[in-house]
């Protein structure tokens, strides 16, 4: 296999779980080529058992994070069995990068699901209203993608310990509304430098 399925960045350890992503975020790094330094198009999705080859030794990580090139929760069955075998091997932190829509484009709740075993959830909130997060995303799911971000914040805050909500810094959006919707939910909140 040429391409990446586990790397490690600043310690952390990343797990490439698939390629799909149902928005188009203009600034999604995947439209640069540079992309994270490691080649994440995948030539197939990858079994719970290849993720876990490519990890290795879990036990030497703090923290360990499931992602892409791709929206990770639209397999959220892969995310469970991976960390059910990782919290059996190690005690790192298991975090989510999602844009918190897998739950509408599945059509399926799992969130109860990953109680236990994710410790974060870091939803790109990435806009402070729904009309900038359609025109920053273009969500295939509608023009109502932005609520059900807001709705998957709110649910995930009980079911896993730590949610975080982020967003790129762009001119479009306004940071400060972001923080506030971040602080009604009781979510922390984290702005993400713009890469180009
Ligand atoms: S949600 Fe993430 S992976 Fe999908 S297009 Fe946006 S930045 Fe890229």
């Amino acid at each position: 296999m040429g391409f990446t399925l586990a790397y490690e960045l600043d310690g952390i350890l990343y797990l490439n779980v698939t390629n799909r992503c149902y928005n188009n975020c203009t600034f999604c790094i995947r439209k640069n080529e540079k992309g994270v330094g490691y080649d994440l198009w995948l030539d197939k999705e990858p079994t719970a058992k290849e993720i876990l080859e490519a990890a290795g030794d879990v036990s030497k990580y703090e923290e360990i994070v499931f992602c892409g090139y791709g929206e990770p929760l639209l397999r959220p069955d892969i995310v469970e069995t991976v960390s059910k075998k990782i919290k059996k091997q190690s005690n790192a932190k298991l975090r989510i990068n999602t844009n918190g829509l897998a739950e509408k484009v599945l059509d399926l709740k799992f969130l109860e699901d990953l109680s236990g075993l994710i410790d974060i959830i870091s939803i790109s909130l990435n806009a402070h209203n729904a009309e900038t997060y359609y025109k920053l995303s273009q969500p295939s799911v509608g023009s109502d993608a932005f609520d059900h971000i807001l709705e998957f914040a709110r649910r995930s805050k009980k079911y896993i310990p730590r949610v975080i909500l982020t967003v790129v810094n762009t001119p479009e959006v306004d940071i400060e509304q972001c923080r506030r919707i971040a602080q009604d939910i009781d979510a922390e909140f984290r702005v993400r430098p713009h890469l180009t």
